[in-house]
């Protein structure tokens, strides 16, 4: 993989369609499958907790991936793309829209459960299925009945109420090195390689469904739409 490629979803959450230069082509050992990568990129691989967006290049619906260098690889792209090629590429608005929104909100949702003493230890931003986890110890007892567990979820869900109607905006900085922090005005700071919105006046419907001490861990479920 010779040329640098581009980030562009690090740029601008919004940019949904894109022209972009093949940077990289080949075809799988296995199926035989084209696979490209192109420059700027706008298609985010899965990773982080966040899914892979969805989108085609030249028409031809694609699978991103980031391989072992990092680069995000579009698999079963047209045949006929080489290194040079001029395409246009495309992904899913709505799913964007929705995983960034979801992402945001798993930002701010951290920070809370930090500001209660929880340490961070996992989390996932699906659809449907996004949560925090956090290390439960020395936590046991503000958690052991359903009523003290519904209490902290109604003071998250009180956390997140007040950041929101604050309001601030969501910035990412990108150092000489690559390394990528988001800052959400009046919340935190952090590293990230995901796509997030622009302010949290695009976030709604932001809600803190269930706080249950599971497997070792503190999981925090939640939804968040897009605005
Ligand atoms: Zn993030």
């Amino acid at each position: 993989m010779t040329a640098r490629q581009e980030q562009a979803y690090y740029q601008d959450t919004y940019l949904t369609e894109s022209p972009a230069t093949v940077i990289a082509a080949g075809t799988s050992d296995g199926g035989g499958e084209r696979w490209v990568a192109v420059s700027p990129n706008i298609f985010h691989p899965k990773g982080g907790g966040q899914p892979s967006d969805e989108g085609t290049v030249d028409g031809a619906p694609v699978a991103p991936a980031r391989d072992d260098a990092g680069v995000v690889v579009l698999s079963g792209a047209p045949a006929t793309l080489e290194v040079g090629s001029a395409v246009v590429c495309s992904i899913d608005a709505d799913r964007r829209r929705l995983h960034a929104a979801l992402h945001t909100a798993g930002h701010i949702l951290g920070a809370l459960g930090e500001a209660r003493g929880w340490q961070h230890s996992g989390h996932s931003h699906f659809p449907a299925q996004a949560r925090l986890d956090f290390d439960p110890e020395g936590h046991e007892e503000e958690l052991a009945t359903p009523e003290s567990r519904e209490a902290v979820r109604a003071e998250l869900q009180a956390g997140m109420d007040a950041a929101l109607a604050r309001g601030g905006s969501v910035t990412a900085t990108l150092d000489e090195t690559g390394h990528r922090t988001v800052t959400i005005e009046g919340v935190n700071s952090e590293p990230c390689g995901g796509t997030h919105v622009r302010s949290l006046a695009d976030l709604a419907k932001v809600r803190i469904l269930e706080v249950k001490v599971k497997r070792g861990a503190i999981k925090v479920r939640y939804e968040a739409e897009h605005a």
